[in-house]
């Protein structure tokens, strides 16, 4: 994304949000406009939330601790099961060394250590190690917020259940378990539809199932907070529901061309929206998403 087309956005944003996220897909740190959109934020009422692996931290971290606009960063923790276990181990020392920076100068900062892997059983060996690392962390934390000194729970896996899924740590620092979901997955010209009229433009909905995909897999019956809590601005300007479409399935418009708000109240997204109202999944690409699922029936 260019430095104009941030601005914009930003500037888009600030009329319908207080919250900006800098995800959807990539690295935002490693963007080498990275400093430059956080001193462009600051000039906003808008405040940040940065999700990250966490794998440049010790480059960033106090660019981010001196941003009055950071609110919120989650450390997606859990993709380092992927990696060799020693550069996993230093990843994590980065990031647990940043937690305890941010504890004793940024106490206003929340933190998510997420580990959004839970049950999946490729993983479970990793997440032990991670536990382990983070209750020695902060076996003895002083919490800066307060006078005396704070201890942190002991987290083991067995403590995760679908609703105790957040465990504080020290401070506003937190653990954040979940499952692991499936990314939607994209349409293809291929498509084959079933139902009435695919048109979701139309106050009728219909199933797809695109070609190679279980009908089972697929549902029109589910919601989502989708353009009611949150939308997403692609590096390119496109408008898209959500922060799962990196690939642009649920183009809603260009932010180059249209305000936010005219795209969010346009007659493709309001009709998403009372989908998600009325419990139906309207568009093929939601049809396929698993994540939703979180939000219950
Ligand atoms: S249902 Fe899934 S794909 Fe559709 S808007 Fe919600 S999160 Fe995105």
């Amino acid at each position: 994304m260019s430095s104009e087309l941030f601005e914009r956005c930003i500037a888009e944003a600030a009329t319908v949000a207080e919250n900006v996220y800098f995800h959807v897909l990539g690295e935002p740190t490693l963007h080498p406009g990275f400093g430059l959109f956080l001193k462009k934020l600051e000039a906003t009422p808008l405040k940040l939330n940065l999700t990250t692996n966490g794998t440049t931290i010790a480059r960033v971290s106090e660019r981010i601790l001196e941003c009055p606009a950071m609110r919120q960063v989650n450390f997606s923790t859990h993709a380092y099961a992927e990696l060799p276990r020693e550069t996993a181990l230093t990843h994590l020392q980065d990031v647990l060394d940043f937690c305890k920076m941010a504890n004793a100068v940024r106490p206003d900062l929340y933190i998510n250590l997420r580990l959004w892997n839970v049950g999946d059983a490729a993983s479970r060996s990793w997440n032990e190690t991670m536990l382990a690392k983070v209750n020695e962390a902060f076996a003895e934390t002083k919490d800066s917020s307060s006078d005396g000194t704070q201890t942190a729970p002991h987290i083991s896996l067995e403590h995760f259940c679908s609703r105790h899924k957040s465990f504080p740590l020290v401070g506003r620092i937190y653990l954040h378990q979940d499952s692991r979901f499936e990314w939607p997955a994209a349409s293809s010209s291929t498509e084959r539809r079933e139902g009435g009229d695919p048109s979701i433009t139309s106050t009728n909905y219909s199933v797809w199932i695109p070609s190679g995909q279980s009908p089972s897999r697929m549902t029109a019956a589910g919601t989502c907070r989708a353009l009611d809590t949150h939308v997403a601005i692609l590096h390119d300007g496109r408008v898209v529901a959500c922060c799962l479409d990196h690939s642009g399935q649920i183009s809603l418009g260009q932010i180059q061309e249209q305000s936010l708000a005219e795209i969010l109240d346009s007659p493709m997204a309001t009709n998403l929206r009372e989908g998600f109202e009325k419990h139906e999944l309207r568009h093929p690409f939601c049809q396929s998403c698993s994540f939703c699922k979180r939000f219950g029936k």
